[in-house]
């Protein structure tokens, strides 16, 4: 478990974070959205023990970061913005050092050097200098040092940023993948990137969470939208009166009558029934009843504007 609460942090006169709550359960993948400037970078570096809130408890497995980081940095593994790799050490000689350095004892170090190497593939780059490497392969070096300990909790920040469409689609592939063995934050501005990978997002603006849902949930709409097979008479008085109903708006679908239903969260449920119900009482044949759904990019921008 990740527990951050009452999180705030400033530099000088910025706030960046203010006053943040959050949990992250075992074994979830959850994605950390926000525009540049959010505040993304801010929360991982003080979850990973880099940088010193001003105030708030931030305690990853029970441990409090500020006060066992040491202890905090065993169980987690950090693949920051920009990995500090030694571009004149092969991929084999740098995971070794990164090994010493985390105190891995000698006997076990081959075998996760190899779990890590296999698992972001870099089987066949093991004697590559690093700074020969393509930015993607670099960035899989930057992943491997962040799992060599087999961490518990994997914080990735930005994991795709620099790379092309190709070594994207493996990066996620790759996140996917190690989501079987940690539970993984990430920080990202790239809305399809928490559709791909996550079904939890946490979405961040001018240092304060302005949504912390399911996807599912931040899809769902509290509109219903029902279209008809033909024009009937009062239907918009109709469907005004139905209880839950705030507004109506009426417009053609694929050159079918239909209808927009404006309701809230905690009326929509009933909403269909009561649909049907008059629609049978007054002769109307419906060709579709349906909860709209919203794109999460819909949800960001009405954030962004509300901000
Ligand atoms: P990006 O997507 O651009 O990396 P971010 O969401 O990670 O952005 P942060 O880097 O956490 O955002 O920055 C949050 C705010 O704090 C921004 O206004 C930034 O300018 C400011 N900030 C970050 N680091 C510093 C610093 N060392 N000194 C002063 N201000 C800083």
């Amino acid at each position: 478990m990740i527990t951050v609460e009452g999180l705030s942090k400033s530099y000088g006169p910025i706030q960046a974070l203010r006053d943040l709550s959050f949990r992250i359960g075992e074994g979830e993948i959850v994605g950390l959205l926000g525009p540049n400037g959010a505040g993304k970078t801010t929360i991982i570096k003080i979850l990973t023990g880099y940088l010193q809130p001003d105030d708030g408890i931030v305690e990853v497995n029970g441990l409090d970061v500020l006060e066992e980081p040491k202890a905090v940095q065993r169980v987690l593994g950090y693949l920051p913005e920009t990995a500090p790799l030694y571009p004149e050490l092969t991929v084999q000689d740098y995971l070794q050092f990164i090994a010493e350095m985390r105190h891995i004892p000698a006997a076990e170090r081959l075998e996760r050097i190899g779990y890590a190497v296999y698992a972001v593939g870099l089987q066949n780059h093991l004697t590559r200098p690093i700074g020969q490497l393509s930015k993607g392969y670099r960035q899989r070096v930057g992943l491997a040092q962040a799992i060599l300990h087999r961490p518990r909790f994997l914080i990735l920040d930005e994991p795709t940023v620099g790379l092309d469409p190709t070594q994207i689609v493996e990066m996620r592939r790759l996140i996917k993948s190690l989501a079987k063995e940690s539970t993984i934050l990430f920080s990202t501005h790239i809305l399809s990137e928490v559709e791909a990978l996550c079904d939890r997002a946490i979405i961040l603006i001018n240092g304060q969470i302005r949504a912390d849902a399911r996807l599912e949930a931040l899809a769902a709409s509290p509109d219903l939208v029902m279209v008809l097979e033909r024009e009937a008479e009062g239907v918009m008085e109709a469907l005004r009166s139905l209880p839950g109903v705030h507004a109506v708006e009426a417009f053609r679908e694929e050159g079918y009558p239909a209808y927009r239903l404006h309701s809230d969260e905690a009326q929509i449920e009933a909403l269909p029934p009561a649909v049907f119900e008059v629609a049978k009482a007054r002769g109307w044949t419906l060709r579709e009843l349906r909860r709209e759904r919203r794109t999460l990019e819909m949800v960001f921008n009405e954030l962004a504007m509300a901000a």
